[in-house]
């Protein structure tokens, strides 16, 4: 383990977790085959990713909603807890804060059981891995007819550099290129999540890296969702940032990106804008915030490429500033 990895590990000792078991679950908007559809979430608690117990990414706070002594029966629980609530919905997002794949989350007998129960009612199931488990899929099929199963998988970032010492991901950029392969040649969608503004990049070079990685994945990936850092509690970033060493992006450099991002690739771009408009996610001024979420979510539900074209704000000095200051990558 290097320093990196063993002071993550550490400031993960301090969070304090309830055994409340009940899943966060809740209906929203998404989009399927381009038209606007609604979307059953079902936030499953597991032991929490593997890697996290690890050491974990610089950014990620969600072990401190995972059970580490969990058992299978708390995970059927929390099944049917969630059909209970299902009501019919077409999209079925099945998220664990890890790996739906790793059988340690959740076992495999019942990932086939969710996927087939979810199935009979929606025409597309999403589920999150990271690559180390994509081999799994072949236990799960197959997928029925007609229907879809997209896999996201966190990238984060294209360049190995930063993966390793930004974000602490634990694989590089071919690993996760080989695997998103595998997705692909079983025909089923691959989402790419990437990160905005992993620590210890400057402003312009958050920008720049989120294209740079968007551009190495527009051949493979059917959907790119870019992630702005949020400050979770327990985490490097949360340790930086109380110590102003850390800001989270500025929506204007989201909307770059999105624009950006939208020249390059012909599939589905999303921005999932956790903590918006608040000091602990991506803000401007504060005045401007709201039309910008605005925009953000018109760009992501309608793909409305020139939602941010209109927006203006004195507060756009500022950022034009802050791209200025000087960086971490070089060469
Ligand atoms: S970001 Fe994903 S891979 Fe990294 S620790 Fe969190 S859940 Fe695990
Ligand atoms: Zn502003």
């Amino acid at each position: 383990m290097d320093k990196l990895q063993v002071f993550c590990r550490e400031l993960r000792k301090r969070e304090k977790r309830s055994r409340e078991i009940e899943p966060r679950m809740w209906s929203e908007n998404d989009t399927l085959d381009n038209k606007i559809t609604k979307a059953f979430v079902f936030i499953l608690k597991t032991r929490g990713c593997f890697w996290a117990h690890h050491s974990g990414c610089t950014m990620c706070g969600y072990f401190n909603d995972s059970i580490p002594d969990i058992t299978e029966k708390e995970i059927a629980r929390q099944f049917e807890l969630a059909l209970q609530k299902y009501q019919g919905e077409k999209i079925v997002k099945i998220f664990t804060s890890g790996s739906f794949l790793d059988e340690r989350e959740v076992p495999t007998v019942m990932q086939r059981k969710m996927l087939e129960k979810f199935f009979e009612k929606a025409d597309k199931v999403i589920i999150e891995s990271r690559p180390e488990f994509i081999e799994n899929i072949s236990k799960i099929e197959p997928i029925p007819k007609n229907k879809v199963l997209e896999v996201a998988m966190g990238l984060e970032s294209a360049n190995d550099r930063v993966l390793k010492h930004s974000i602490n991901k634990g694989f590089t950029f071919s690993q996760w290129r080989d695997a998103a392969k595998g997705v692909i040649d079983r025909n089923m969608e691959l989402k790419t999540y990437i990160l905005v503004k992993p620590p210890f990049l400057t402003e312009a070079e958050a920008i720049k890296d989120a294209l740079h990685s968007a551009r190495k994945v527009s051949d493979i990936s059917d959907t790119l969702s870019f992630n702005p850092v949020a400050i979770h509690a327990n985490t490097l970033v949360e340790y930086l940032w109380s110590r102003k060493l850390y800001r989270p992006p500025w929506l204007w450099s989201v909307a770059e990106i999105l624009e950006g991002a939208a020249e390059i690739f012909d599939g589905q771009i999303k921005g999932d804008v956790v903590a918006g408009g608040r000091r602990r996610g991506a803000h401007n001024c504060g005045k401007c915030d709201g039309a910008f979420l605005n925009a953000v979510e018109r760009f992501t539900l309608h793909q409305e490429k020139n939602a941010f074209k209109k927006l203006k704000c004195g507060c756009r000095e500022e950022w034009l500033d802050s791209l200025e200051v000087e960086g971490f990558i070089k060469g």
